[in-house]
């Protein structure tokens, strides 16, 4: 295992540096049976630190808060009840707030972001053996809320202006505030170019009209990644990425958008003559696209921790109940046809996981968010987002085969993670999408 520090420099310097990441690979990783030169899939130190201060903060902090919601009867965090709204009922939203506030003054609720403005500065293998760690552990509690999902800091928004640091970035850093990545819209989802939302130039200031739907945390966030069209001149058009203040006037949060995922936290947003000044443009105008691709390229990449983890824990739990439930006078364990589930639960879990790995550390290289992207990277991340969802989704599907009625219990931890996986197909980009990306990636590098 390369130390920590050499792991370390390497991810801050693709990430600064841009395009850093065209060194040493070769022309198509495509062709590439390892992981590049210099990339490493093992678990670094400050990782096993940082999973020892997370067992010890869930034990300490999170179990005493999870009780305490538990008799509040107001859900739980993966299953709330729902406010007159829709939405996720305060006392649940109140608790992972707690938690994530209390995260980030422990300093574990923001790993990912870089050191440069206070983060953690993990790079990706390490996020991953983060995330797998948490899920694995959290199942479905309290506890996830210690580290930072959708609502929290993310590559885009640091590269918000100096002047914003300080009012948006370090508080979402710390869990002070939460953020809504606010892009896709009704009319405009693949194809994510065809927004309607647009920004408009008045003295110093932008004006912003449109409206954004399945937004999550669009119901509580306290600072909007706005994503509009700006006029590139010549009558052509570019993407801006704008931070607005939730309580803007001008800011309408609509109804929840029920989805399979029940946790009252998606809905929609609209924007009428919302005025920000010209230090609220991330990045800079134009960059919009660029912006939005890393806050979803972060997300895909999540996905493979989070489907280690969660099915690393669908399947002890079918092994066990496979040891323990008797049917016709024997553990259904005694039957090969329910073996092979498990043997193939693991299976997908192995690969999956491989995958990410093998991928993150290739990343870890390229640089996983550099401005341009290496032309390897969409290709690496979008098949962690695909393998791991759909390896998932069968693990979370044999996970309810093997318990048969009980499996289908509302809540329970198979009959949620097994809408949680069907849900992760879609978000952050369809798996039509992703394998739209691999072909392209292959495709480019046969044609060069
Ligand atoms: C629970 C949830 C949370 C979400 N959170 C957020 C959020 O926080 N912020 C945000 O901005 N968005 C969010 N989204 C939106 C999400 O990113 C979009 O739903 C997703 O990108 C797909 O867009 P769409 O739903 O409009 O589907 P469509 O684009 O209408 O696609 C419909 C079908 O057509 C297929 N298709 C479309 N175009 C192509 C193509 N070119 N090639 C092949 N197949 C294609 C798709 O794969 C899909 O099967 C969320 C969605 C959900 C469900």
């Amino acid at each position: 295992m390369t130390t920590v520090a050499t792991t370390t420099s390497t991810s801050t310097a693709t990430r600064t540096a841009g395009g850093a990441g065209e060194t040493a690979m070769p022309a198509s990783g495509a062709e590439t049976a390892m992981p590049a030169s210099g990339a490493e899939i093992g678990v670094s130190a400050r990782v096993s630190d940082y999973t020892a201060r997370f067992a010890e903060f869930l034990a300490r902090e999170v179990a005493p808060l999870e009780k305490e919601l538990a008799g509040q009867g107001a859900g739980t965090p993966s299953q709330p009840r729902f406010d007159e709204k829709g939405r996720m009922s305060a006392a649940v939203w109140e608790a992972r707030r707690e938690v994530q506030r209390r995260a980030g003054a422990a300093g574990l609720y923001a790993p990912h972001t870089s050191a440069e403005v206070g983060g953690g500065g993990f790079g990706r293998v390490e996020m991953h053996h983060v995330e797998e760690f948490v899920y694995r552990r959290s199942g479905l509690g309290l506890g996830l809320a210690a580290l930072a999902w959708t609502e929290g800091p993310n590559p885009a928004v640091e590269h918000c202006s100096p002047a914003l640091r300080e009012q948006y970035l370090t508080p979402l850093i710390t869990g002070e505030i939460t953020a809504a990545f606010c892009n896709t819209e009704f009319g405009a989802g693949s194809d994510v170019l065809r927004m309607a939302t647009h920004a408009e130039r008045d003295g110093s200031d932008w004006v912003i009209n449109g409206s954004k739907g399945w937004i999550t945390n669009s119901h509580f966030a306290d600072v909007l990644q706005v994503v509009a069209v700006t006029d590139a001149g010549a009558g052509t058009r570019s993407l801006s990425m704008f931070l607005v203040d939730g309580n803007a006037p001008g800011v309408t949060r609509g109804v929840d958008l029920p989805t399979t995922m029940a946790d009252g936290l998606t809905g929609a947003l609209k924007f009428t003559d919302v005025r920000v000044p010209a230090e609220n443009v991330v990045g800079e105008i134009g960059d919009g696209f660029g912006l939005a691709m890393s806050w979803i390229n972060w997300r895909r990449l999540c996905r493979g921790g989070m489907c280690a983890g969660w099915g690393a824990w669908l399947l002890e739990r079918a092994v066990d109940y496979a040891q323990q439930r008797e049917v016709g006078g024997k553990p259904i364990a005694d039957q090969q046809v329910v073996q092979h589930m498990l043997a193939n639960m693991h299976a997908d879990i192995y690969q999956a996981r491989a995958t990410s790995l093998v991928a993150q550390a290739e990343l870890d290289v390229l640089g996983p968010y550099a401005k341009p992207l290496h032309r390897d990277a969409p290709r690496l991340i979008s098949l962690v987002k695909v393998i791991n969802d759909e390896a998932f989704f069968r693990v979370a599907d044999t996970a309810v085969q093997v318990r048969g009625a009980a499996g289908l219990i509302q809540d329970s931890p198979e009959e949620k993670l097994f809408r949680v996986a069907r849900n992760l197909r879609i978000p952050a980009g369809t798996s039509e999408i992703q394998r739209n990306a691999i072909a392209r990636g292959l495709l480019r590098s046969r044609a060069a």
